[in-house]
C-alpha cells in the first residue's frame, strides 16, 4: 500500500486546526445532494430531447443521454440505468466525478441558450443509484468462448475491459497490485465525491456479471512475470494507470513536510478517522490540475487555515476547469497564478516556505510564501514495470496504441491513463477498456 513519503511530517510539527468529529463528517459528506424521484422527473422534463443530441457526442463513452433522460421523465429510472450502463459500466462514478461542466452539460442546448443546462450528472446518478439499490441486472453472458484474458490493473480501464469481455463469453483474470479494486476511484478521487464506500459498491455490481476473477496484492512484473501472462492467456490488457509522481526538482524536496498529493489522498481515502491525518497551518500546493484542486480543498476541509495553490501560468491555462477553480476559491483556497517555484526553504530539517518567481513579467520579481506543508501535484508518469525482454513503443513516456487500443506488442492491448493521448479522466479510461475489449473479442473470435 502507498504510504506518505518517508519525509512526510510528523503530525506533532504541524499545527493546522483540528476540527470536531461532527465538522469532519460535514466537511467530507457528499458534495452533491442527490435528486429524489420527484425532482428527477421535473428536471428530466426540462430536456428538449434534441435530435443528434450534442450531450451524447460530448460524452467520451457516447451515452445516449437524451434517451435515458426521457426514460426518467417516464418514471423508468431502471430502464434509464440500463441505457447508461450499456455504454459506461461506471456510470455511477462518472455521475459523481465527471467534470460535466466541460463535457455533457457544457454541450447542453439549454446552456447554449443561456439557460441552466440540464443536470445530466445528477440525473445519471439518480438512475444508476436506483438500479443499484434494487439490484437490477442488465447483463447476461454470451456462450463461453473458451478464451481467457489477463487484465493488469483493476481501475476504471481494467474493470471496464473485464466486464465487457465477460459479457462476450470470455473468462477474465484481473491482477491488481493493491488490496482493493477500483484504482483511483477507490484511492484517488476526492473523498466528498465518493462517499459511503461507493467505489466498492460499484465494483461489486460490475463483478456480479460472473466470469471475472480478481487477484489482489499481485504486482505484475514483480509477483508474476509478464511473460507468464503472455504464455497463460489468449490476450493481455494493461490498465495500469500512472503511479510515479512527478518531482519539482528543487533542493529540499526530501524535507519533512514535502508530500506527494496523490499519496496523501490515498491515505485520506482509506482513513477511518481523518482527524488523525497530519495537516499544516500554511499549506502550499504546487500544480494546476484536478489533483491540485482536490488536495487544496481537502486540506482546507481538514482544518488547514491557509491553503495556497500555486500555478506557474495563468487562470485560463490551468487544467482544472473554471468551475473547479471557482469551487476552490469558494472554499477559501487562495490561487496564485504565474507562480514559478524556484527554491524550497528548509529550516531545522523541515519545510518552512517556498520562494516563487513571478513568471508573467520580465522583472523576475520573487516572493516567499510560508509553508509547513507542501504538496506536489504536478502530475504523474508511467511507473516502471519489469517487462522482462518485452519492449513497447512509447510516446511521451506512455504506451502508444492504435485506434483499437493495441500496443506495439501482438496480443497486448492497453488503455486508460497509461496510454499516450488519453485525457486523464475516469470516463475516458472506461471507454478505452470497452473499446479494447471489443477489439480483443474480435481478434480472438475471428482468428
Ligand atoms: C487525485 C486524483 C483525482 C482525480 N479526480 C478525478 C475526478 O474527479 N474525475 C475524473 O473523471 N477523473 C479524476 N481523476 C483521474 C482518474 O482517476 C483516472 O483518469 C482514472 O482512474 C484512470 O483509470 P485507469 O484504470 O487508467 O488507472 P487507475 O485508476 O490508476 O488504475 C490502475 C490500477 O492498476 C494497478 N496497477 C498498476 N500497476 C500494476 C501492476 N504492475 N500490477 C498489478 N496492478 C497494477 C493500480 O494499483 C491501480 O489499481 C483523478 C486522478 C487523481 C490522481
Amino acid at each position: 500500500m502507498t504510504t506518505l513519503s518517508s519525509n512526510s511530517s510528523e503530525p506533532s510539527v504541524l499545527t493546522g486546526q483540528r476540527l470536531s468529529e461532527a465538522d469532519y463528517q460535514t466537511n467530507f459528506a457528499d458534495i452533491h445532494t442527490p435528486l429524489d424521484a420527484r425532482s428527477a422527473i421535473v428536471e428530466a422534463d426540462r430536456c428538449y430531447n434534441c435530435y443528434g443530441a450534442p450531450c451524447q457526442t460530448a460524452c467520451p463513452t457516447g451515452i445516449d443521454v437524451a434517451s435515458f433522460i426521457r426514460m426518467i421523465s417516464q418514471n423508468n429510472a431502471v430502464g434509464a440505468a440500463g441505457k447508461i450502463l450499456s455504454e459506461n459500466i461506471m456510470g455511477g462514478t462518472c455521475a459523481r466525478a465527471c467534470p460535466v461542466e466541460t463535457l455533457c452539460e457544457d454541450a447542453c442546448v439549454r446552456h447554449a441558450e443561456g439557460d441552466q443546462p440540464i443536470k445530466i450528472g445528477l440525473l445519471q446518478r439518480f438512475a444508476t443509484d436506483r438500479a443499484s439499490e434494487l439490484g437490477a441486472q442488465f447483463f447476461t453472458r454470451e456462450a463461453a468462448t473458451g478464451c481467457t484474458v489477463a487484465v493488469v490493473g483493476a481501475g476504471p480501464a481494467g474493470l471496464s475491459c473485464a466486464h465487457r469481455l465477460a459479457t462476450l463469453g470470455h473468462e477474465v483474470v484481473i491482477y491488481e497490485a493493491l488490496e482493493k479494486s477500483g484504482g483511483l476511484n477507490e484511492y484517488g478521487l476526492a473523498a466528498y465525491k465518493m462517499t459511503e464506500d461507493y467505489a466498492q459498491q460499484e465494483v461489486k455490481d460490475i463483478l456480479s456479471i460472473g466470469g471475472i476473477k480478481v487477484k489482489h496484492g499481485i504486482r505484475v512484473g514483480q509477483d508474476v512475470s509478464f511473460a507468464e501472462l503472455q504464455t497463460n492467456y489468449d490476450a493481455v490488457f494493461m490498465g495500469v494507470g500512472l503511479g510515479a509522481n512527478k518531482d519539482i526538482n528543487l533542493d529540499g524536496e526530501e524535507a519533512p513536510g514535502v508530500i506527494n498529493a496523490v499519496d496523501y489522498i490515498h491515505q485520506l481515502r482509506q482513513s477511518n478517522d481523518v482527524g488523525q491525518l497530519p495537516v499544516g497551518q500554511n499549506v502550499v500546493v504546487i500544480g494546476g490540475g484536478m489533483t491540485a484542486i482536490d488536495i487544496a480543498i481537502q486540506t482546507k476541509r481538514l482544518g488547514a487555515p491557509n491553503v495556497t495553490m500555486a500555478y506557474r501560468r495563468g487562470k485560463q491555462h490551468m487544467n482544472a476547469s473554471l468551475e473547479e477553480q471557482e469551487f476552490a476559491l469558494s472554499e477559501g483556497v487562495h490561487i496564485a497564478h504565474w507562480a514559478q517555484p524556484i527554491s524550497l526553504i528548509v529550516e531545522q530539517g523541515a519545510i518552512t516556505g517556498v520562494e516563487f518567481k513571478m513568471a508573467n513579467n520580465e522583472s523576475g520579481q520573487t516572493y516567499i510564501t510560508p509553508a509547513d506543508m507542501l504538496f506536489k501535484a504536478i502530475g504523474q508518469n508511467l511507473a516502471a514495470i519489469n517487462m522482462g525482454t518485452i519492449e513497447f513503443v512509447k510516446s511521451h513516456g506512455k504506451y502508444e496504441v492504435d485506434q483499437d487500443l493495441r500496443t506495439s506488442q501482438p496480443g497486448i492491448w492497453a488503455g486508460g491513463d497509461c496510454v499516450a493521448g488519453n485525457d486523464g479522466l475516469a470516463v475516458s479510461a472506461v471507454q478505452d477498456g470497452k473499446l479494447a475489449a471489443l477489439s480483443i473479442h474480435h481478434t480472438l473470435t475471428q482468428s
